[in-house]
């Protein structure tokens, strides 16, 4: 389990299951439907040998998972983090396959992940560690099978490595086994920032459905690495009043808003939100908890849980994380009449932009900005009105609605293919 404020042990696997189970209950889900559907189809696990800087060796243990294949190839990231589990990645994978369903892009779900503390790895032994771990998975990764992407702790030079390794082991250059890449070995534009940009359109989608008016809204984010500085820029550019943000150190507050370009150039020269100088230091509780019109969590899962979830004000939730909340903090949240617009919808811009650098990739093409920002927000407003209107007919929370609906796509594709043999 991930550190977090939970205080039931309540694994991200726990969570995932339940959250599958209430919407199978809903629809009336098959029992061997929702069996296949409880475990992932494939699981990997792989030791990692790394020769240190010292001349040591050192053997980290690595995952990768594919969660449901019905849909097309597996899909997900991979995360470098000292908690990750097996069935953490399992989680993930699960949430991928919704995920994928919901935005209704061709790919089942997949997760990677290494248990490692990568702050205390030089570069070399990162990439040393990247190239063995990806020569480990090499027999289910690929363009057609599985394709990797960034998460916590990775960016694109490490998916540069990843395709470079897995490109050296098979004798030719392959760009489309990874997404998340640099735009000079075939990554696309719009993918580093893909996943906030798509987390904001469903913010805006949402402010414009409640009659929330997005200039001066306050807004707290939790985690500014990828996701989270990247969704405070573009909020900060809407006309929002950023006025709280974290990381793994602590959080930052200033109730005029903070500059969020410079609290990002803050965390480039010394590592962290907390060293910035214009606003007083809260704690990552403080931050969950603030009066906000909006809270990103955009951090790791079990944030909010049955034991702060009382104590939230946020009047909108935008899960940026995957996972950041239990399903007892769903509970008291729609009591509270706080709106979630859960992950699977909120975060899958990543996804979706990683969808459009595996068609280039695939085509040997390359799109604009516009062509990838326009597609993006066809995309999205497409799920988020699918789930809103789901939602408000059924009178459900957006969560559960977005679950039925992928559900539905997913059960419908294994249906439609049968059990082999
Ligand atoms: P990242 O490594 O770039 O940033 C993670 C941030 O969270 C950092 O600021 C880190 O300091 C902070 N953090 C870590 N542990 C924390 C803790 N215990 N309390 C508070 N802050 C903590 O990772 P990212 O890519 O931005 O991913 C963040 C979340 O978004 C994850 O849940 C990830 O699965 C999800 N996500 C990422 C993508 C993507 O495209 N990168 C796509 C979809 C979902």
């Amino acid at each position: 389990m991930i550190a977090g404020n939970n205080n039931h042990n309540e694994t991200a696997l726990d969570v995932a299951l339940q959250q599958m189970n209430e919407a199978a209950d809903l629809i009336h889900l098959d029992q061997s439907t929702r069996n296949l559907l409880s475990k992932p189809k494939r699981v990997l696990s792989v030791a990692v040998p790394v020769q240190m800087d010292d001349g040591s060796v050192q053997v980290f243990d690595g995952y990768r998972v594919q969660h449901n294949l019905a849909r097309g190839p597996a899909k997900g990231g991979i995360r470098f983090h000292p908690e990750v589990t097996m069935d953490e990645v399992v989680a993930l994978a699960m949430w991928m396959t919704w995920k994928c369903a919901v935005v209704d892009i061709p790919y089942g779900g997949a997760k990677g992940g290494i248990v490692v503390d990568p702050k205390k790895l030089s570069i070399g032994e990162i990439e040393r560690m990247t190239r063995r771990f990806t020569s480990e998975i090499s027999m289910i990764i690929g363009p057609e099978k599985d394709i990797p992407a960034p998460d916590v702790n990775t960016n694109p030079q490490v998916m540069a490595w990843i395709m470079d390794t897995y490109s050296m082991e098979m004798g030719y250059s392959i760009p489309a086994v990874v997404t998340g890449k640099p735009i000079e070995v075939g990554g696309s534009v719009g993918r580093a920032d893909a996943t906030s940009r798509g987390c904001v359109f469903t913010i805006i989608d949402l402010a414009g459905r409640i009659g929330l008016d997005l200039e001066g809204a306050t807004v707290a984010v939790q985690g500014y690495g990828n996701v989270g500085s990247n969704a405070a820029f573009m909020l900060e550019d809407l006309g929002c009043k950023v006025v709280a943000v974290s990381d793994v150190e602590g959080g930052i507050y200033n109730e005029n808003g903070l500059n969020t370009r410079a609290v990002a150039d803050t965390v480039r020269e010394s590592g962290s939100v907390v060293n910035y100088p214009d606003a007083e230091h809260i704690s990552n509780d403080e931050l969950l908890v603030l009066p906000v019109d909006i809270l990103v969590p955009a951090a790791l899962e079990n944030q909010i849980t049955g034991r702060n979830a009382k104590n939230v004000r946020a009047k909108v939730i935008a899960e940026g994380a995957n996972g950041p909340l239990t399903p007892e903090a769903d509970a008291i949240l729609r009591d509270k009449g706080c709106i979630v617009i859960p992950d699977i919808l909120a975060n899958a811009g990543g996804v979706t932009v990683s969808y459009f650098e595996w068609v280039q990739g695939i085509q040997a093409l390359s799109w604009t900005a516009e062509q990838v920002q326009r597609e993006l927000k066809r995309r999205m407003t497409t799920a988020f009105e699918a789930v809103y209107s789901y939602a408000q007919e059924e009178k459900l929370d957006m969560r559960t609605a977005a679950y039925v609906i992928a559900l539905k796509r997913v059960a419908q594709a294994i249906k439609l293919r049968g059990v082999y043999p």
